[in-house]
């Protein structure tokens, strides 16, 4: 097989280019923080604890952006800088910060599962008992999902499945009847993403896409996702994908066995030839295709991703390469955004969940009540972090 990557990889950021960018959120964020608080002493206020719960989350800033279709990024769950999404974004995040009840953004992103059906078979898998099954939702019922979400103020809506391109005339009329102020992304296999696809979608409003690569040998990738095209979906996905104008990340589900630093840097090769902005690393939960079977990191391979994490994204040598999103970091420092706190999870019957690992039906997104569902599921919390106070 030939491989082929784009000749226009994503842009990466770093240096004094990098901090004047910076600069320029910083005052965005200061100009609408002093439209809310009207007085700078709360003003200040609220910018300074909001830097330290960023702080708290992620460590110091990191040390690059990525520049997409003239929008910037530095987290995969923050919408890209200037959007109308970004503006929302941080007016409910002074809002959360100053307690009052006036969330614009109540979620910071929301994954929907809109199909069962799928054409591999991964290991990992959290949607296997359901996989391939008859369909419940409808199109107008995801269509009225997207709508909910998106009138409670939602930064980002990840569509998902099951595989979501196996109906890209589903995807193009969710995102072409969906409100202004969102930013669409989807998580794919990369099976269906052509270059007329990756086109139509990016025209039809979509942001971003997140592809699965679980290896960066071609054999062990498509062992893993149980289909021997997998690794070509993968590369030809990712080539169309950025070709489109849209921001490209990789996605990989870290075995035991995979957790070491000669693999990651491999992998992070790999990833900064195909041109992509951003790494996102999955640790593995025994759930789907993976229940009771003994998959959990161990201390040791949490400290192996941690220092990859910090390495990737805050050394100098390493500037030129995708940013690295690692949610079990994040987690252990700060607890867990899901559970309806700034994240939850709709499955491929409607049903809400914690996240897409933590899989305790908990209320319907079809519900007449959705408040009151999502006040349970926030009440229920996440089983295996606890949930973050921020
Ligand atoms: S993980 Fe995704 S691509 Fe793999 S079988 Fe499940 S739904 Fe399909």
């Amino acid at each position: 097989m030939k491989t082929e990557y784009t000749t226009h990889p994503q842009q990466v950021i770093t240096g004094i280019r990098k901090k004047l960018i910076r600069l320029g959120v910083g005052f965005h964020m200061a100009r609408i923080a002093y439209s809310i608080c009207k007085s700078p002493v709360v003003c200040i206020k609220a910018l300074t604890k909001l830097a330290k719960h960023r702080r708290d989350y992620a460590g110091e800033m990191i040390k690059k952006i990525v520049r997409v279709d003239g929008k910037y990024y530095w987290d995969l769950y923050i919408p890209g800088y200037q959007s109308e999404a970004i503006t929302n974004f941080f007016i409910g995040e002074t809002n959360r910060t100053l307690g009052t009840d006036k969330n614009t953004i109540r979620f910071t992103n929301i994954l929907i599962a809109i199909t069962k059906r799928c054409p591999l078979k991964c290991e990992h898998c959290f949607e296997w008992d359901a996989l391939n099954g008859k369909e419940t939702l409808t199109l107008p019922d995801i269509k009225n999902i997207v709508g909910k979400f998106q009138e409670m103020g939602t930064g980002i809506i990840q569509l998902t499945g099951g595989e979501p391109l196996m109906n890209v005339d589903d995807l193009l009329e969710i995102l072409k009847s969906s409100k202004s102020g969102t930013a669409f992304w989807i998580f794919t296999s990369g099976y269906n993403l052509t270059r007329e696809n990756a086109m139509k979608l990016k025209q039809a409003g979509l942001t971003g896409v997140v592809i699965s690569m679980d290896h960066f040998d071609p054999d062990a990738h498509n062992q893993f996702r149980g289909a021997h095209k997998s690794f070509e979906w993968v590369q030809s996905g990712v080539k169309n994908s950025i070709e489109a104008n849209l921001v490209t990340a990789l996605s990989i589900c870290v075995s035991k066995s995979f957790v070491t630093e000669s693999n990651l840097m491999t992998y992070a090769n790999l990833a900064k030839n195909m041109g992509v902005s951003f790494i996102q690393i999955l640790e593995p939960r025994a759930v789907g295709h993976y229940n009771g079977k003994d998959v959990l990191l161990d201390a040791g391979h949490e400290k192996i991703l941690e220092s990859f994490y910090l390495k990737m994204n805050y050394q100098k040598r390493y500037r030129k390469f995708p940013i690295v999103c690692y949610h079990g970091y994040y987690q252990r420092k700060t607890g867990c955004f899901g559970s309806g706190n700034r994240s939850l999870y709709v499955d491929t019957d409607g049903n809400l969940h914690a996240c897409p690992f933590c899989r305790t039906k908990m209320g319907s997104a079809l519900s007449d009540d959705l408040d009151r569902d999502i006040e349970q599921l926030k009440e229920a919390g996440c089983h295996e972090f606890k949930t973050s106070n921020f």
